[in-house]
Order: structure tokens, then C-alpha cells, then sequence
């Protein structure tokens, strides 16, 4: 079944349900201070939740796209290196705001996955709170007694605070969930090891696809619970680990969802990427492969929604992300000129249709990413070959952090692009030392009276009077604009 297919089924069977299905947010949030990116589908509706205004409708669904890069959701580390946690993700969800509960949650969820998509009931593990004494939250029995009409006892687990209580950050609403994961592994590999003991194992055939949480409570800055005022449902479902499962497949980028980037980054550079038992050198590339076409998302779905890299901020993620995808191509893939930007138009045929926006700012969104890759590309060799010197003289295993600063300052290598290749040189890096040159760094220039500059007009990460709606133009790098409102 096609991704396309399925992203329209989820929103068709909630909207038989009496669903509003609206549009996803901007995956950019500009006006609230504890997030940075739209981390899950619920962060558009984080007030409804709260009490603070009024829902469109009690129920509601949608996908989300969901940026998990920085704060407590910051998944980063792992993407391209495992083959289900992205940069950037689509999030299915449904909603009931004080409407329906931990029933019809459940059993819409079953009925879906197993009716709707045929999902085979025999892969499927569903998990329950196992409760908190010390938060005098309790084990989530009313949950899993809903779950035993459907699924037999020994497929039940009970998770952890970690696993099984959702909160969308520090603060905020966050609640018990019960999770449905599935088991992609072959029948031998399943008759070795029971997918019980692998769920929640970080196992990369035995996921977790959909979450549903009963946000009872909302998190204070004090870190105390309080009840809300009403129950609500909060489902999150990964679009691109549902299809992996949907198309019998055991890794997200050999799904249609990536697999024109894929083989755009191939047509593109020549290299190829190789899904049955790749050595070590052909596994570089593969990472590198599946890190671009992840990188590529994000930062072209921040800049449609209004984030142009910078150097602070929000807008310094999403550069930092990109810089990260041009350095592995030049790396392991020998691309040597600007080459994310001609993935843009793959991208937008690719998802245009559900995310119109892409296609609306396709050439922007080229432009932004051409420039930008050609100025880190400027000093990007010279800065390897420092790196190499430097890796060179150091005794031990730890490079300097003066160094690492020297880097960032004049080739524009952000820190953990710099710790990431330390990290594979099997290398660590003095982040202190790092941090100390950074503060002297801005103690001299505060002094001297220096207005900092980036490489790219700044325009304000966090702009909350004069909301992004759109570019003007773009002729070159400085006639970039916004329009205000
Ligand atoms: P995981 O344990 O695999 O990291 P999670 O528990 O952090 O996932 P949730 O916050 O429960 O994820 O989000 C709901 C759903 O979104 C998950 O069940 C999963 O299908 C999907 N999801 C979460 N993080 C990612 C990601 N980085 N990339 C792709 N899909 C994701
Ligand atoms: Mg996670
Ligand atoms: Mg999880
Ligand atoms: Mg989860």
C-alpha cells in the first residue's frame, strides 16, 4: 500500500468517526517559549488541553510534521545511524478534547490497524503504564483491561515512567499512554527471542508505532502534577514506521516515503546504496545516504514554514542540521558542490499534494539551501584538513576545545558536527574548553561594542509581533523579506 494511501486512510477513518481534520501546524513554533519546533501532533492544541480556549471540535485529526532535533525530544544522534528515527516525521494523530476516552482510544486504534490496514494481529505488542509511586500516579489497569478483549495477556507490557507517561516537555500537559508496537522480524527470529522482550529495546525490528495518551495532568515549572480540568485523548502515530510495517519492509528508508530521495542522492552523486549486509565502508555510505535524505526534509519543511538558517536560535538548528548533511556528502560521498538543494524538487513532488506549502516555496527553498551550502563548502575542506592536524597533534583522547572553537569561529563547524567526527575517529572532544573560548569570545566583542554577524541576513528567530506569513522575494542573499502583518 502507498504511503500516499495510507496517510489518507488514517484521515478518512477518523473522520468517519466525526473527526475535524485540519491542516498541520507549522513545524516552526514562534510564540511558545518552552518549545522550539512542533515536537508531536498535540503542541497545536497544547491550550485546548490546558483549559485555555476552545477546541474547533471535541474530536479532531491530522498528521503532524514534527521536528525532533532539540529539547527533550531531540533525537538527532540516532537518525541515519538507526533506520526509524528521523529529523523530521509526519505524526497521524487523533484527538478528543473532554470527549471520548481510553475506550474508544483503543478500540478505534485496533480497529484501524487491524480492520482498516489488515495489519497482522499476530506482530502487534500493545503496552500500559505500570504506575509511579512516588508521582501517585496508578498502574493503568482500566487500559489494560480494555487491551485483554483484544490482544492475549503475555502481549501486554507494562512500561515504565520513561516509556509510558508522555510529556510534551518540562512543562505542559502530559499523561499515562499506552503504546502499540509491532514485530517485523522473520518467524525464526520470532521463534528465538518472544517480541515481548525486545519492545521498548531499541530493537530495529520491533517498533513502536502509535502512542496513545490520556492526558489527565498538566506538568507545573515546579515539576508537581496537577489534574486538568477534563480528560482528553492524544494519539501519535509515525507515518513512516506505519509504512515501513504496511509495505513489509524492515527500515523506513526502504519505503516509498524515501526512496526517490534515495535514489536522487545516487543519481546525484554516484554512490549506491546497498540494503543486504553492507560492510563497514558500504555502511558509511549508507548513513550518509539515509542522514541526507532525512536532513533534507527538515530543513526544507523548516524554511517553507518560515525558518531560514541563522546563527542563533532556532534558525541555527536547522543550519546546523544542514551543515551536518553537506559534510557527510563530502565525506563519505565525494560531493564536493552544492547537492541537498537539487533534492528539493524530488522532495516536492514527492509531498506537495498533502504539504502544499513545499511546493509553494520550492524555489526558495532551493535558493536558501544552494546559498547556504555554498558557503559552508567554501571553508568546509580547509576546516577537515585543520581537523586532521589537529587529531594529529593530540595526545590522548581528548581535542582541544580552543580548537574546536577555532572551527566554529572561522570555518562555521558547529560543536557537534565537530564531535561527530571526533566521534567516528573514535575520539572525544574537551565541550568545556569549547564553551570557555565561546564566553571569552563574547566577552571580547561585547566589550570591543561588535555587533555580531552571520553569513546570512539575520532575520529574528523569534519575530512574535510581526508573525511569518510568507517571502517576498529573493534576488540574492540580502533581499531576503518578510512580509509583516
Ligand atoms: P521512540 O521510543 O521510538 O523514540 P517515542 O516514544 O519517543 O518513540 P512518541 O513521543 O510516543 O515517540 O511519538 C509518537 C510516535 O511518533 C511514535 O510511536 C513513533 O511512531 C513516532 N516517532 C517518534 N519519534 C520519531 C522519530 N524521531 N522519527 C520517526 N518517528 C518517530
Ligand atoms: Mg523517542
Ligand atoms: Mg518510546
Ligand atoms: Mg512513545
Amino acid at each position: 500500500m502507498k504511503s500516499e494511501l495510507i496517510r489518507k486512510k488514517f484521515l478518512n477513518f477518523f473522520q468517519s468517526k466525526q473527526h475535524l481534520i485540519v491542516p498541520s501546524a507549522p513545524i516552526v513554533l514562534k510564540d511558545d517559549p518552552t518549545l522550539m519546533f512542533n515536537n508531536s501532533g498535540m503542541a497545536q492544541f497544547k491550550e485546548f488541553f490546558l483549559g485555555n480556549g476552545t477546541p474547533p471540535s471535541k474530536r479532531i485529526a491530522d498528521t503532524q510534521k514534527c521536528l525532533r532535533v532539540s529539547g527533550k525530544h531531540n533525537d538527532l544522534e540516532e537518525v541515519g545511524i538507526d533506520t526509524y528515527h528521523h529529523t523530521m516525521f509526519e505524526m497521524l494523530g487523533n484527538w478528543s478534547f473532554g470527549d471520548y476516552f481510553k475506550k474508544d482510544a483503543i478500540d478505534w486504534a485496533w480497529e484501524f490497524l487491524t480492520e482498516e490496514l489488515k495489519l497482522d494481529k499476530s506482530l502487534l505488542y500493545v503496552s500500559v503504564f505500570e504506575g509511579n509511586a512516588a508521582e501517585n500516579v496508578p498502574f493503568d489497569q482500566e487500559a489494560f483491561d480494555l487491551w485483554k478483549r483484544y490482544v492475549a495477556e503475555d502481549r501486554i507490557i507494562l512500561g515504565n515512567k520513561k516509556d509510558n507517561f508522555w510529556e510534551m516537555g518540562d512543562q505542559g500537559p502530559c499523561g499515562p499512554c499506552s503504546e502499540i508496537h509491532v514485530d517485523l522480524r522473520s518467524a525464526e527470529e520470532r521463534a528465538q527471542t518472544p517480541g515481548r522482550e525486545l519492545v521498548n529495546a531499541d530493537h530495529p525490528h520491533v517498533v513502536e508505532i502509535w502512542n496513545l495518551v490520556f492526558m489527565e495532568f498538566n506538568r507545573k515549572a515546579d515539576g508537581s502534577l496537577e489534574k486538568l480540568p477534563e480528560k482528553h485523548v492524544d494519539t501519535g502515530m509515525g507515518f513512516e514506521r506505519l509504512s515501513m510495517a504496511m509495505q513489509g519492509v524492515k527500515s523506513n528508508y526502504d519505503t516509498d516515503v524515501f526512496t526517490p530521495l534515495i535514489q536522487k542522492v545516487e543519481t546525484i552523486t554516484g554512490a549506491s546504496y546497498t540494503k543486504n549486509n553492507p560492510n563497514v565502508e558500504q555502511e558509511k555510505i549508507n548513513i550518509a545516504i539515509r542522514v541526507i535524505a532525512d536532513h533534507v526534509r527538515a530543513v526544507a519543511f523548516a524554511i517553507a514554514d518560515g525558518q531560514l538558517p541563522s546563527n542563533t536560535g532556532a534558525g541555527y538548528v536547522i543550519r546546523r542540521i544542514l551543515r551536518r548533511a553537506v559534510r557527510y556528502g563530502f565525506t563519505f560521498l565525494d560531493a564536493k558542490k552544492p547537492f541537498v538543494c537539487e533534492l528539493v524538487a524530488t522532495l516536492a513532488a514527492q509531498m506537495g499534494e498533502s504539504f502544499p506549502e513545499i511546493v509553494a516555496q520550492q524555489q526558495l527553498v532551493t535558493n536558501v539551501i544552494r546559498e547556504e551550502e555554498q558557503a559552508f563548502l567554501r571553508t568546509l575542506d580547509q576546516g577537515l584538513q585543520l581537523l586532521d592536524q589537529v587529531i594529529a597533534q593530540t595526545k590522548g583522547d581528548t581535542v582541544s576545545g580552543q580548537k574546536a572553537f577555532e572551527l566554529y569561529d572561522t570555518f562555521g563547524f558547529p560543536i557537534d558536527l565537530t564531535a561527530l567526527i571526533l566521534r567516528e575517529r573514535n575520539l572525544k572532544l574537551d565541550e568545556a574548553g569549547f564553551e570557555a573560548a565561546m564566553l571569552e569570545q563574547k566577552t571580547r566583542s561585547r566589550a570591543a561594542g561588535e555587533v555580531t554577524t552571520a553569513d546570512w541576513v539575520q532575520v529574528n528567530d523569534r519575530e512574535l509581533d510581526n508573525p511569518f506569513v510568507g517571502y517576498d522575494s529573493l534576488t540574492n542573499e540580502t533581499t531576503l523579506v518578510r512580509y509583516r502583518k
